[in-house]
């Protein structure tokens, strides 16, 4: 790699141009002539609190210093970095701040915007509304609405779009939200809000960002790839340079009509790459180029490093928090716990009307004396988050016939039938439930695989399946002279 020393700081190209030129060095980012500009974004999304890496090499800092010696990054430059959003919800590292710690990594990381995605609304919206407003950059929607005033809800810092300046470009950057967010993140936290078609929300919103003066027009939508390609086809007219999807963790690079189609994959392992080169005499385009790549093989940023490390202690710390008190121990099979355990998910998701985990879920016993989030985690230690699906009552009845010993929550058996809980009606067949499971089940785990062979639609809402049982500890506010009563 010959050039990679030029790619540090793309003015020392203005100084070897004569000498590399036959070797490309206008190539080099931000090499400035005096009609035309090279913009580059580089693009990622579905981040999910990934700072630490999913494997080893893989993380925010690896990615940051990637940037700065593969694409010579430097936060005065040619760049804009964009997110597809969802970008907190994840491990402990990011969910056990509810974010907080990711948005500070992507603040050093200089990104420009991020789209809001329906991870975002995860933690309720007074958690998004101070995340929003502690990020140095803007999330954007312009289909998200009040539904009330039909408005975008800016009181919660979201706004449709963005005008930003990068070398002398003016750029229009507009977000969009995926319609799915009432049933892919919990449906009480989005109950005030709606959810808009994305063609109608950018037919609105171009003309307004076109009054701006804008030079490039770019959408950054938590949106699949495949919606987005039929919407890049659609909205040839308004002349968007660009499209960055999000939402189902692809990675993609490609071109419809004269819009730029990017998916940066997920969890940081990997992002797009655009180039945009802008003719000043003529203003338009007058070439772009488009990659995809992997986060790999790089050193850490030290700045970077520094903040995931003091997240991870943080969360280490948190970890030793005491939540509750239990009198006595209680076996990891004990049915009232196992009880209470699966009753907690109905109470995190007032929409759904079942819940159901495999019989040998818990892992240990709640210990006696103080009970920490440590003690939880050991308790359910595995990876898993909740899949919310939608099944028939007669789909339902076969899963709870054929799975392992399965705890479940909101029915009650009856001698050949099961009730609601709640309503102490009996299951109909032909009726659809909003059933909770958990990822190892719906993956088939302990002969649930009718599961997903019913829905194959089931949504990974991205919540860890031992959150809700935490939230209800902490709830129970017990302590040694009250301590914690199981169901
Ligand atoms: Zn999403």
């Amino acid at each position: 790699m010959p050039l990679r020393s030029f790619h540090k700081h793309p003015l020392r190209c203005l100084f070897a141009v004569s000498l590399l030129a036959v070797i490309g060095c206008s190539a080099v980012p931000g090499a400035i002539t005096s009609t035309e500009r090279t913009i580059i974004v580089l693009y990622t999304n579905d981040e999910h609190g990934w700072m630490e890496g999913v494997t080893p090499g893989q993380g925010a800092a690896n990615l940051y210093d990637l940037w700065i010696t593969q694409e010579g990054y430097y936060p005065e430059g040619p760049f804009l970095i964009l997110s597809g959003g969802d970008n907190w919800m994840g491990p402990a590292v990011s969910t056990s701040v509810e974010g907080e710690s990711m948005v500070q990594v992507m603040n050093a990381m200089h990104y420009a915007a991020s789209a809001v995605g329906n991870h975002e609304f995860d933690f309720g919206l007074d958690v998004m509304q101070e995340r929003i407003a502690e990020a140095d950059f803007p999330y954007l929607s312009a289909n998200t609405f009040r539904r009330d005033t039909k408005q975008v809800p800016t009181d919660l810092g979201i706004e449709p779009f963005t005008v930003v300046d990068v070398q002398g470009l003016r750029i229009g950057i507009i977000g969009l939200t995926t319609t799915s967010t009432p049933r892919t993140t919990n449906p009480t936290n989005v109950e005030s809000l709606e959810f808009g078609d994305y063609e109608q929300a950018l037919r609105a919103t171009v003309p307004v960002v076109r009054s701006a003066g804008v030079d490039l027009l770019f959408v950054i939508a938590h949106v699949c790839m495949e919606p987005i390609r039929q919407l890049a086809a659609l909205l040839d007219d308004l002349e968007i340079q660009m499209m960055g999807a999000g939402h189902c963790n692809e990675l993609a690079a490609e071109q419809i009509n004269d819009t730029v189609i990017l998916g940066g994959g997920s969890h940081l392992t990997s992002y797009a790459r655009a180039s945009f080169q802008y003719d000043l005499n003529n203003r338009h385009l007058s070439g772009v180029d488009f990659s995809v790549h992997q986060n790999q093989a790089s050193a850490l940023d030290p700045d970077i490093a520094a903040i995931v490390q003091y997240w991870q202690q943080q969360a280490e710390a948190a970890m030793s928090v005491v939540i509750g008190f239990s009198a006595i121990a209680v076996d990891r099979r004990d049915p009232s716990l196992q009880q209470t355990f699966i009753d907690s998910w109905l109470l995190a998701d007032a929409t759904a009307d079942v819940a159901i985990s495999n019989g040998g879920g818990i892992r240990s016993a709640l210990p006696a004396g103080p009970v920490t989030a440590g003690s939880v985690f050991g308790m359910l230690p595995f990876d898993n988050t909740i899949i919310a699906t939608s099944l028939s009552g007669a789909t339902l009845k076969q899963v709870l016939a054929a799975g392992t010993s399965p705890q479940v929550a909101g029915l009650l058996p009856t001698t050949n039938n099961w009730v609601e809980k709640k309503t102490g009606a009996v299951l109909e067949d032909k009726k659809l439930y909003r059933v909770l499971v958990n990822r190892f089940m719906y993956a088939g785990g302990d002969n649930y695989e009718g599961i997903a062979a019913a829905d194959p639609e089931g949504f990974d809402t991205g919540i860890s399946y031992r959150q809700p049982f935490v939230d209800w500890i902490k709830a129970q506010n017990s302590t040694a002279s009250s301590p914690l009563q199981l169901q």
